[in-house]
């Protein structure tokens, strides 16, 4: 079977440099945050073009944070697209304020910066926009409303590590850039971690202080604070993929650039790639509409799928209390219904890859 996935291949190859950055965690105790983090978060913001990286303990918690930096509560209003992972909108979810969703474009399945206006309110705050499947959304047009209604713009980069908007890595296009390196992202640490990227030195200062118990003096406490610092080892093993992330990167780009060129079964769709754009392809998601044969044509020669996400976000039984209903966001809607994730890593050899070409373009 061809994997959708195959983290072991990856840590095979790098397994006796990872373990020689854990041992110095380990001579040094240096087990929550401290020099191992803070490493990594010198060599991540100028991977980002930023200024300040900040190192947390999960994607989640980075998008918890960055609310909480924004000063946005109980009562506001976050714009975030519908088809995205669910942990785009718990971080609005957990500082009190309400997800309100919109819909994707019909071809490029990022968030729709034409249906965004018809969703600000008075109390509207921000927009979290979505890197989806590693592929940058489409910033100018969403920072150009953000500008106009003078809201927010946070970019979800937790897929999308290294892609690229007008020639330069993501991370730097709104006030803050949430990051996960949960194990199976592009970037992913061997354990839990997320991280935010940010020009802004007072954000990075209260990020810093809100991770560490609302504490910049130990033991003396501003604010009502959380335990979200990021492991030492889990930022030993990040310094450690990163040198390695930009050639990664570009073997899921090959591939891609072959599935794209090469798949031509008119059943399958693939995801529209704007000239601005420089996806890294987190995941390879096409859309067929009798889903089911397809994915048993897949298994029955040797193939593994996934789908990324089967549930768009306003029908999640946990935003049912907002009272959105099917049909509110078609092209979201569709995309959860119909997509099915073909195999996307790095490792994949050149043979694996003419075989899912073959198999695809045989349904
Ligand atoms: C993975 C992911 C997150 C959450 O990151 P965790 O590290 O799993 O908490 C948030 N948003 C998107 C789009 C993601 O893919």
């Amino acid at each position: 079977m061809i994997p959708c996935l195959d983290l072991k291949r990856q840590h095979q190859s790098i397994k006796k440099e990872i373990f020689e950055a854990f041992e110095k965690v380990y001579e040094n105790t240096a087990f929550s945050g401290g020099p191992f983090v803070e490493e990594f978060e010198k060599s991540f913001a100028r991977y980002c073009n930023t200024s300040y990286a900040v190192g947390v303990n999960n994607g989640t918690t980075a998008l918890h944070l960055a609310m909480m930096a924004l000063g946005i509560g109980q009562g506001d209003e976050v714009i975030i697209p519908a088809n995205t992972f669910i942990a785009t909108a718990w971080g609005v979810s957990h500082v009190g304020a309400t997800p309100v969703f919109v819909d994707c474009d019909a071809d490029t399945w990022e968030i729709d910066a034409s249906k965004i206006e018809q969703a600000i309110t008075s109390k509207t705050k921000a927009v979290i926009g979505v890197h989806l499947y590693g592929q940058p959304f489409d910033i100018d047009a969403v920072k150009q409303i953000c500008d106009k209604h003078n809201l927010f713009l946070v970019e979800d980069a937790a897929q999308a590590q290294g892609a690229k908007y007008n020639g330069v890595n993501v991370g730097g296009f709104g006030e803050m850039a949430c990051f996960s390196f949960y194990p199976g992202k592009n970037l992913g640490a061997c354990g839990e971690a997320g991280g935010l990227s940010t020009n802004s030195e007072k954000y990075t200062k209260h990020l810093q202080s809100l991770r560490n118990h609302g504490s910049v003096v130990r033991y003396y406490h501003d604010e009502i604070g959380y335990n979200m610092r990021m492991g030492g080892l889990e930022g030993a093993s990040l310094s450690v993929k990163l040198k390695y992330l930009d050639s990664w990167n570009n073997r899921r780009r090959a591939i891609a650039k072959r599935y794209l060129s090469e798949i031509n079964n008119p059943k399958v769709k693939m995801q529209k790639q704007p000239a601005k754009t420089d996806s890294i392809f987190h995941l390879f998601v096409v859309t067929v509409e009798n889903k089911d044969a397809f994915v048993k044509h897949l298994s029955d020669n040797g193939i593994a799928a996934a789908f990324h996400y089967p549930v768009p976000c306003h029908l999640q039984k946990a935003y049912a209390y907002l009272g959105y209903q099917a049909g509110d966001f078609p092209n979201s809607e569709y995309l959860a219904y119909h997509c099915v994730s073909l195999p996307m890593f790095a490792e994949l050899t050149d043979e694996e890859v003419n075989t899912v070409i073959d198999v695809v373009n045989k349904y």
